[in-house]
Order: C-alpha cells, then structure tokens, then sequence
C-alpha cells in the first residue's frame, strides 16, 4: 500500500509498509495511479498506462521511470509486503491501567500566548459533568481485566 500527494511542489510518496519515503518526478509518480490497484509493478508495463501517458512524455522517460519503479519494488520500498498481517489475529486487547480526566476545560490565567487558547482550546469553556466522571471511572474498572491498582490523573488548566 502506498500513500502518494503533492506538498510545496514536491511528489511524495510513502509505501506504507515499509516506512520508506520518495520524492519522485512526474512521470514515475502519474505511472503510480496506474499501479495502485494492483499494489505491485509488474515486469511488463500496463498497456492502459503506457497509452495514457505517451501523450505527456516520450518513450525514454517512461521506460526509465518505469525501470526505477521496478527497481524499488524489487528492493522492498514501494508495495511492499504487510509483514504484520499475519500478527493481526494474535491481538487482544490489553487491559486499561490509568486514565487521565480533563475535568476543567478552562484556565484562570487566561494568557494571550497560550498554546490551548487560553485554556478552552477552543471549544468554549466548561467543567466535566459529575456523571460524566462517574462513568470514566466505571469504564476504566470494567476494562481494567485483573489489575488491582489504577491510577486516575486529573488534568485541570487552572493554576
Ligand atoms: S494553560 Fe498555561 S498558557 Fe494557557 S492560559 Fe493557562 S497558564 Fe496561560
């Protein structure tokens, strides 16, 4: 699986995967659209792609960007394979240990500079209904499976 975009006139691309991420030219990264559905770059070109694009460049530039898209997939950075799939049934979900309650969407210093928009980042000032609280509390026991000790943080933006 790849994730490809345009940003500051740059083509990204990240091959999911793998981690691996590549600045390419245009028509190695217009080829992609062509080989997404596949999730692979064959030995032999699509026909539809190769029609598409000869319009655009010439016969070199595509056999070239076509030869560094195969060279990538063959070293494992571009459609690579999902090495963790085969883990996916073996998860279960861990047990929850601690909870931090933000009970006071608000701050009495109300600075200008203030990274959380002098404290109600935002979204309008407000304290945590108690039964809103009640009810974390009664979720963090209920998924807590057989641990004895939790721990609850209260996170409040007054000083
Ligand atoms: S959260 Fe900190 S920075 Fe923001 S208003 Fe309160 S004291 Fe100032």
């Amino acid at each position: 699986m790849i994730h490809k975009y345009r940003l500051n006139g740059y083509r990204i691309v990240m091959d999911t995967n793998s981690g691996a991420v590549h600045l390419f030219e245009e028509a190695p990264f217009l080829m992609l659209d062509y080989l997404e559905k596949e999730d692979c770059v064959p030995e032999t070109p699509p026909q539809d792609m190769l029609e598409a694009l000869r319009g655009q460049f010439d016969e070199k530039t595509l056999t070239q960007a076509y030869a560094e898209l195969r060279e990538l997939y063959a070293s494992g950075q571009l459609f690579s394979a999902d090495e963790y799939e085969k883990f996916a049934s073996m998860m279960t979900n861990a047990p929850v240990k601690s909870m931090c309650l933000n009970i006071a969407h608000d701050c009495n210093l109300r600075c200008e500079y203030c990274f959380a928009a002098k404290g109600d980042f935002g979204r309008g000032r407000m304290l945590m209904p108690l039964e809103v609280a009640k009810k974390a509390i009664d979720f963090l026991v209920e998924k807590s499976g057989t641990r004895h000790n939790l721990e609850v943080d209260f996170l409040v933006e007054s000083h």
